[in-house]
């Protein structure tokens, strides 16, 4: 191959990995096909990494962390590449949503919105590197004592297909601005903005070598990635499955993880609510991405005097959502695989065999490309809170509704999965909205709203089976660093 790296989105590119600063094919030669989820047609293809591959980057991450001048390069100089990184994707940021949107089947304007977010997230990490600081505390009379924000060395950050180019970026944002290197393997679904943003951080001043890619399968790059006993931390985003893999693969070595796992995120509506406000919203917190995101607002709590009356109307709204390709911009895009498409079908079809009732369904446009992986949109009423819908992360464009009566009610629902990421509370009465919000089992709570809407300063991560560490705002910065306590004898 050797192929440069071409901006377009020609028919056929192939795209390379990112090692040392230079475009490389995978030492196997092996391609894995890049298909546009819209009509399933191949308009790319990405190396097929293994072992070796994944050993070539991890070793040029750490000879760039312990010889190269990142890691001691003043951190208002690293702060202003990460900052140019963020005036490139700007510069190129119509380029990237279209990248972005073809190769995930995300509408048009949620690629857009996807460029926004990234941007901000250099634009917040570039500014943040040189504003984190350790402490001095008191000690014993006679001693010195101070921490340091040490950044691990090289960090491994491997990425989801939902949001790939928003989720590197809160990842590389937040451990380049520590000064760490990067070995990136982004997933096989959705790799080539990672390629992309990989090659602009170059061009941004990045030292070759800081940030690697390495695109292939998970079983294969991702599973030789976390086990490198060379790589110092590894985070994820992803499905809890593929987490506790991880978890394991890192525990080799007795590396530090930040991990960030899904959800089932409750919205909360009392009797009280604006429901002129909210049902728009918690329309959009479930079809947004097609469902395909892990803060989903994917179980809606409604009490009991305004139950009917939200489930109707948002029975009305849901039998108009429309799904079709990335570039008609409908209410949503197709899903990202035939696998993913057929798991969310099967669980939709097993709720209605199991009885769960069928309050609305929308459709799919009668002129989206058959071969394209497109599921549409499904409102399930009054489901047994025990009930696998209930229950699990459905990844799809499903939303499940839950009558409950009382405050206490709605609590013991919110908390009734191993879930706990994000949740809501829609009501006007001020002291229920603290009650509620601080007895929620959840990393963000929305009052009278739901979602961050990029956020990139607001810490993020999981409660329970959601994951732990915490990502975005200067959160993430000690998650990417460590403390190092420094003690001075001067007596
Ligand atoms: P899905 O099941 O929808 O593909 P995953 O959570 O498995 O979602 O995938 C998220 C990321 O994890 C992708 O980059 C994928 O390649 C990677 N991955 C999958 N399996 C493993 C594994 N065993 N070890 C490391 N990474 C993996």
């Amino acid at each position: 191959m050797g192929t440069p790296l071409t901006l377009t989105v020609a028919e056929g590119v192939a795209f390379m990995n990112l090692i040392d600063g230079k475009p490389a094919d995978a030492l196997s030669g092996a391609r894995i096909d890049v298909a546009s989820p819209s009509d399933g047609k191949v308009f790319a293809s990405i190396p097929a990494s293994g072992a070796a591959d994944v050993d070539l980057a991890v070793k040029s991450a750490y000879k760039a962390f312990h010889e190269g001048p990142w890691s001691r390069m003043p951190a208002v100089e690293r702060g202003r590449c990460v900052t140019r990184l963020f005036h490139l994707v700007e510069k190129h940021g119509e380029e990237l949503a279209a990248l972005e949107s073809r190769d995930t089947g995300k509408p048009a304007r949620q690629g857009k919105a996807d460029v926004t977010a990234t941007m901000r997230y250099y634009e917040f990490y570039g500014g943040a590197a040189d504003k984190i600081h350790g402490d001095t505390i008191p000690f014993l009379d006679g001693y010195t004592a101070l921490t340091l924000r040490e950044p691990h060395g090289v960090v491994a950050g491997i990425i989801p297909w939902n949001y790939p180019m928003q989720i590197l970026a809160r990842v590389a944002g937040a451990a380049l601005a520590m000064g760490n290197t990067l070995v990136v393997k982004p997933a096989e679904d959705a790799s080539l903005t990672t390629i992309r943003i990989a090659q602009l951080a170059l061009e941004a001043g990045v030292p070759e070598g800081v940030f690697n890619v390495v695109t292939g399968y998970g079983r294969d790059a991702g599973a030789a990635l976390s086990a490198h006993p060379l790589v110092d931390y590894v985070t994820f985003t992803g499905s809890p499955l593929t987490g506790t893999a991880i978890q394991q693969a890192a525990a080799i070595n007795n590396r530090g993880v930040t991990m960030e796992l899904g959800g089932k995120s409750p919205q909360i509506v009392f009797a009280d609510a604006d429901l002129d406000a909210a049902l728009p919203v918690l329309v959009n917190a479930i079809i947004q991405n097609g469902g395909q995101t892990c803060s989903a607002g994917s179980r809606v709590l409604v009490e009991k005097p305004v139950y009917e009356r939200v489930a109707a109307e948002l029975a009305a709204r849901f039998s108009k959502l429309v799904a079709g390709p990335h570039d008609a911009d409908l209410d949503l895009g197709p899903l990202i695989n035939e696998k993913q498409r057929d798991r969310v079908a099967g669980m939709v079809a097993a709720a209605k065999e199991a009885g769960v009732s069928v309050l609305a369904e929308g459709s799919v446009h009668a002129d989206a490309p058959r071969g394209g992986y497109y599921q549409a949109p499904v409102l399930f009423g009054s489901v047994d809170p025990q009930a696998v819908i209930a229950q699990e992360e459905v990844f799809g464009p499903v939303l499940a509704l839950f009558p409950f009566e009382g405050e206490e009610e709605a609590v013991r629902l919110a908390n009734s999965t191993e879930f706990g990421l994000v949740a809501s509370v829609w009501s006007k009465d001020g002291a229920r909205q603290h009650r509620v919000a601080k007895r929620v089992r959840a990393g963000q709570v929305f009052v009278n709203g739901y979602g961050a809407g990029g956020g990139i300063e607001l810490p993020f991560g999981g409660f329970k089976k959601s994951g732990h560490g915490r990502e975005k705002g200067f959160e993430a910065l000690y998650d990417m660093s460590a403390t190092k306590t420094v003690v001075f004898n001067h007596q």
